[in-house]
């Protein structure tokens, strides 16, 4: 869990990220901010794995490759998905913004099922 810590906020990992973060209406905000929350107390996981859903896995293992301080972002989010899972899944997806939802990925298919 320590290694959940390691974010400096260099924003490294918030490159080409500008159109998910537009395509989510509001909902995703880049992964750096997903990976500073992770090193503070993140309660609310069911809006952080509803976050998380913009940004396939793949996607994020690419990313944790240009980390300084390798963030281990695949695992901050499967941990962030599975504590959602534990009490419904992700927040259900706003109207106005339910048609730009992103397809589910093949790794993270499980997560939209349990809502
Ligand atoms: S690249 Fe790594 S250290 Fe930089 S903001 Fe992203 S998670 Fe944090």
């Amino acid at each position: 869990m320590t290694a959940f810590s390691r974010c400096i906020a260099c924003g490294l990992c918030d490159r080409g990220e500008a159109s998910r973060i537009a395509a989510s209406g509001g909902a995703y905000r880049g992964v750096m901010p997903l990976m500073l929350a992770a090193s503070r107390s993140m309660p609310d996981f069911r809006a952080a794995a509803y976050s998380f859903s913009f940004v396939p896995l793949e996607v994020l293992r690419e990313k944790e490759g240009v980390c300084p301080t390798r963030v281990p972002m695949v695992a901050i989010s499967q941990f962030v998905r599975d504590k959602a899972a534990e009490v419904g899944g992700p927040l259900p997806l706003p109207p106005r913004v339910s048609s730009l939802r992103p397809l589910p990925d093949p790794d993270t298919a499980s997560v939209g099922s349990a809502g």
